[in-house]
């Protein structure tokens, strides 16, 4: 594994947590695929909510990354509020993440949902993806602490900052220290969005941890149109990246097309943050890829 910049254990003081930030200057950075999590670079990772073929996914995945996405997002394994709902093409779904990586560059972050389905996602993510309702799948945690493999664990919807660097104590503990924070939004009594986006916490744990933190607002608005404003924001508020929910189609998506930005869309929101990077010290680069003149 690549040495991370954040000072070895032993030189840690005692009583510390592991994920707590002991000096007020470094993040740890987390490698996945030749991406940097937590430098200099904001960076976003972006694709649809649910693989639903290949199609979907390969015009989606080369659409954010024209747009500058470094990473691509994209879930195999969906967990839905209704057992009815569509569930993931699961191994299937993996395969064209394998195909759309290979067609993009792009490392892919999915998700796994149990200890389980840990082999078969290992094959083909570059990032694990733990989701808001696993946040204390205390045994997963565990797992996927043993490993070396990139983590991006999100914020629990009803958890508080605490607990959620608890959870992330888990990861860290097993000797795991490639994780990559996100808030993605926790409910409290306001109806009009999906959930209420936490901004707070991405100053409160910056200054607590040598994390690095993301925002998701598709999931902590659940409106595409409010998405780009909570893009911007997030930036500003120090955040080290985004996670957006892209669909070349969404109002035929199977999952989250409400919130999901067509890929013209997601165009012009990248191309609104290399400002705001640049006002907070950061860079982003909303077309990395230049295609060759014709
Ligand atoms: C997702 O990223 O599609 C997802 C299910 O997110 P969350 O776990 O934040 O609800
Ligand atoms: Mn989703």
């Amino acid at each position: 594994m690549a040495p991370s910049t954040f000072p070895p254990r032993a030189a840690r003081p005692a009583g510390a947590r592991l994920v707590d930030r002991t000096d007020p200057l470094t993040t740890t950075l987390v490698r996945a695929g030749g991406v940097v999590v937590g430098g200099t670079e904001v960076i976003v990772a972006a694709g649809p909510c649910a693989v639903e073929n290949e199609a979907q996914l390969v015009r989606t995945a080369m659409a954010v990354k024209a747009a500058g996405a470094r990473l691509l997002r994209g879930g195999a394994y969906k967990p839905r509020t209704s057992p009815y709902a569509f569930q993931g093409l699961k191994e299937e779904g993996l395969a064209l993440l394998a195909i759309a990586r290979e067609v993009t560059g792009l490392p892919v972050v999915t998700e796994v949902m149990d200890v389980r389905q840990l082999p078969a996602v290992l094959a083909v993510a570059d990032v694990l993806q733990i989701g808001s309702r696993n946040m204390q799948n205390f045994t997963l945690l565990e797992e996927v602490g043993r490993l070396r493999r990139p983590v991006l664990f999100k914020r629990g919807m009803s958890a508080t900052l605490d607990e959620y660097l608890l959870a992330a104590e888990y990861i860290l503990k097993g000797g795991n220290d490639q994780v990559i924070l996100c808030e993605r939004g926790i409910r409290t009594f306001e109806p009009s969005t999906r959930s209420t986006l936490d901004l707070n916490a991405v100053p409160m744990l910056k200054h607590r941890t040598h994390l690095p933190v993301i925002v998701d607002p598709s999931h902590g608005t659940g409106h595409a149109w409010m998405v780009p404003a909570l893009s911007r924001a997030a930036i500003a508020a120090g955040a080290d990246g985004l996670l957006i929910e892209v669909h070349d189609d969404p109002a035929a998506a199977l999952s989250d097309g409400h919130q999901s930005l067509t890929p013209q869309a997601f165009a012009e929101l990248t191309r609104s943050l290399d400002a705001i990077a640049v006002a907070v010290g950061r860079t982003s680069q909303s077309a990395p890829f230049p295609e060759p003149l014709a």
